[in-house]
């Protein structure tokens, strides 16, 4: 038994040197660089300390609710006054950085310029952002992406909002049901839309997946996407997912965009 033992010791020693060697090697090869501009840095999957200090990164104080930054510390629990006008579908949401100039670049290096290797650190920080919610064990989670219109998945080959909760459920490994929402027409783009124009425009464009008609009852679903503008289509899919008897909704984006900050997507 002792000799046994000491194998594996022996085992798991030359497994870790093995890996650190070839960890060596990788960052010889591939040494790590910024995830946004490509400058040399020292950890990968992180971005240089300048694009760090452009990216507007969101922490508290923001509303427990819709997770929309607070200018001021209004206290812990203060639910804004937007959502308590119109409550949203949803339990909470949660967001990485305000879409502005680093954030909207990495979005658009994920979805147009197939740099899906960023959807690793940008799940990383999602996973931090919906940290409240990814840690309550008591419930059964279920990570669940925005989808595309099928034609739309063709075009662009692979859904970001995909890619990014398949980040997260392997990190925390949970559940990843990337089908689970249909996107039953196709919507026109967002952009240039008013808020009421967005709204209308996904207006019952989700259903269930009728295979998940009896798993989701009780189940506790991670929305994703990458970006969230006005919310509309985020409210859309919660409606989708509340209709199918998920027990609870939780939201993260990548980036949201905020009144007075709003760009272009
Ligand atoms: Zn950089």
């Amino acid at each position: 038994m002792a000799a046994k033992d000491t194998d594996c010791g022996l085992l798991l020693d030359m497994s870790q040197k093995t890996r650190g060697i070839l960890s060596l090697i990788t960052t010889f090869l591939w040494p790590p660089v910024c995830a946004n501009c490509g400058r040399g840095i020292c950890d990968s999957n992180h971005l240089c300390g300048g694009c760090w200090q452009e990216m507007h990164w969101v922490d508290r104080p923001f509303c427990p609710i819709s997770g929309v930054p607070y200018p001021y510390d209004a206290g812990e629990d203060i639910v804004s006054p937007a959502v308590l006008a119109d409550p949203p579908a949803y339990d909470k949401a949660r967001c990485v950085a305000l879409y502005d100039a680093t954030a909207r670049a990495l979005v658009h290096k994920l979805k147009y310029y197939d740099r899906t290797d960023l959807a690793v650190s940008m799940g990383d920080w999602m996973v931090r952002a919906g940290a409240d919610f990814l840690a309550d064990s008591s419930v059964p989670l279920v990570v669940v992406p925005v989808p595309l219109y099928w034609r739309r998945l063709i075009g662009r080959r692979y859904n970001q909002a995909a890619l990014l909760a398949k980040a997260i459920a392997d990190q925390k490994e949970l559940a990843y049901w990337p089908d689970c929402l249909v996107r039953r027409r196709a919507t026109r783009q967002q952009v240039g839309l008013s808020d009421e124009e967005r709204e209308v425009n996904v207006r019952g464009a989700f259903r269930l997946n009728e295979t998940y008609r009896h798993s989701i009852s009780g189940r506790s679903v991670v929305l994703i996407d990458d970006v969230m503008t006005t919310g509309a289509t985020i409210e859309a899919c919660a409606r989708a997912l509340r209709r199918a008897g998920a027990a609870q909704i939780f939201v993260i984006v990548f980036a949201r965009v905020v009144e007075s900050g709003r760009m272009p997507i």
